[in-house]
């Protein structure tokens, strides 16, 4: 009997609850053995327009995850498919070939839950028991609600009734298991009408894979950072944050085992203090708070604005502005250093995000969703909900969003947040010679400006900006 795990955005091992159960299943009968299963779907990532950066990522982590698994005895097939509908012949076969229990982590996006439904069907139809552990969140989607039994739609609230659970129910991680009998693959590998899963194309060779080298960088930063935070979280020139979105997206690492590590490092309270574990910690609960806010409006996972008032702006869509802002060269040079850095490595500082955000929407009168969508496809990090909950936060048409009259100055945020301009610097080498105090705004009088000019000003595109919005925010 064949007790099977299928992996897809829980690539690990350790604090994993389908390898726990199924590898304990497998131990309990003689008979049985436990086989890991990956497929990748290069057409359905790119149709949700999947960084390249990222599906090399996660072609890398599996690599490395297969070794990973083989150490704790667990034979692991990773296969390429095209599309998620690829996978259905896969589990059907292994039903045929003596599958009695598929174990997975479940998704909150569209195709990805209807896949689930249809293979969860035919399992079940063929007499295989389907076993859902949904660990994305230290609190699943549907936990906390408000005392009506809502879901929360703001931010402050939700964090402190996440905290209270906590408190109450403590956090809990699975320990790494080891299969007592390896099972021998290649007598089905061919059997299963898809080829073994490519190579990407080294786009992620910067991004280290092995799990234990991130649990130690998470263990470090909660040891050696965290207390910082608070301080240096903001400035994108410090390297003040974690850097684990990229593998908290994938499930490298749990956010579970964060927490557990935090409060193990540091002391978490309940009240809203200011310390740099307190605040980390909330960015963990914002991570679940979109999850949570996906999940119960599906709504958004069409692209639809969660205000529904907002989906009549009438944008301007500029091509021509949007090529500016995709390529750095708006003539902000904030904005600019901000979309280099997402261009070059995939990753971008949550201060840039918010900045360029709100530049793209409110100063060049741009759909969110073109740059919710570039965006995708540019980060290793790439995460729907995370995503889709920043852009409508910084557009103003989401759930706890910032109001629309409060529009952010680049160049302000530029001077409070990259005050030397050393960020600047590192992406903008035609800056290099702006002093601290020209190179936020390289284009006064006497300032020897050899740079892209301003494709906008803000002042004016502000203006238009409270006009588009006050257009459909008009009481009828
Ligand atoms: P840290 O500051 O160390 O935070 C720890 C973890 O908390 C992060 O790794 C992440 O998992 C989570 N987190 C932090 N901030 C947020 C947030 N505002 N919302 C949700 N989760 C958060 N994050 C993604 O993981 N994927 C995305 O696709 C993504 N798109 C974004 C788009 C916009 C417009 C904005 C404003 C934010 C977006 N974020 C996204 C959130 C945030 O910018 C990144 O999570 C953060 O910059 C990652 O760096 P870090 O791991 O060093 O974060």
């Amino acid at each position: 009997a064949l007790h099977v795990v299928w992996l897809r955005n829980d690539l690990r091992a350790y604090d994993n609850a389908a390898l726990f159960h199924a590898v304990t299943a497998a131990n309990n009968d003689a008979d049985s053995a436990v086989l890991a299963v990956f497929v990748a779907t290069a057409a359905s990532w790119q149709q949700h327009h999947m960084s390249t950066i990222k599906q090399d990522f996660i072609r890398q982590r599996v690599r490395q995850l297969t070794v990973e698994l083989a150490e704790q005895g667990v034979a692991m097939l990773a296969l390429e498919a095209n599309h998620y509908q690829d996978c259905r012949p896969v589990f059907a076969k292994l039903s045929a070939l003596g599958m009695v229990a598929l174990y997975s982590q479940p998704e909150y996006e569209l195709r990805e839950q209807q896949r689930d439904r249809q293979i969860t069907a035919d399992l079940q139809a063929a007499g295989v028991a389907v076993h859902w552990y949904d660990r994305q969140c230290v609190m699943p989607p549907g936990s906390i609600l408000t005392q009506s039994g809502d879901t929360y739609k703001v931010f402050t609230p939700f964090k402190r009734n996440w905290l209270a659970r906590l408190q109450q129910l403590g956090v809990r991680c699975y320990p790494r298991v080891r299969a007592e009998k390896f099972y021998d693959v290649s007598a089905i590998g061919e059997q299963l009408a898809l080829p073994a899963m490519q190579n990407g194309d080294n786009s992620a060779a910067a991004w280290p894979v092995a799990e234990q080298q991130i649990l130690e960088q998470m263990r470090q930063f909660c040891q050696q950072q965290v207390a910082d935070y608070q301080r240096t979280r903001d400035f994108p020139e410090q390297a003040g944050t974690s850097g684990l979105s990229a593998y908290l997206a994938i499930g490298v690492i749990s956010a579970q085992q964060c927490v557990n590590r935090l409060q193990l490092e540091a002391a978490v309270t309940l009240e809203q203090d200011k310390s740099g574990a307190s605040v980390w910690l909330s960015e963990l609960i914002w991570r679940e708070f979109y999850k949570h806010i996906l999940v119960a409006y599906p709504d958004l996972i069409k692209h639809n604005p969660f205000q529904a008032d907002t989906a009549a702006i009438r944008w301007s869509n500029s091509k021509t502005l949007f090529d500016a802002w995709c390529q750095g060269k708006t003539g902000y040079p904030i904005v600019d250093a901000a979309m280099r850095q997402l261009n070059q490595t995939g990753w971008m500082h949550n201060r840039l995000r918010m900045i360029t955000a709100s530049f793209l929407v409110k100063d060049l009168h741009i759909d969110w969703r073109w740059g919710e969508q570039y965006f995708m496809s540019r980060l290793i990090d790439g995460d729907f909900a995370a995503n889709n909950g920043g852009w409508q936060w910084a557009a103003s048409t989401g759930t706890d969003a910032a109001p629309y009259f409060r529009i952010f100055n680049p160049v302000t945020q530029s001077e409070r947040f990259d005050p030397a301009g050393n960020f600047i610097r590192r992406y903008l080498p035609e800056l290099a010679k702006q002093s601290a105090k020209t190179i936020h705004w390289p284009h006064n009088k006497g300032t020897p400006a050899e740079y892209w000019p301003a494709v906008v000003d803000h002042n004016d595109a502000r203006k238009i900006t409270l006009a588009l919005f006050a257009e459909v925010k008009k009481p009828n």
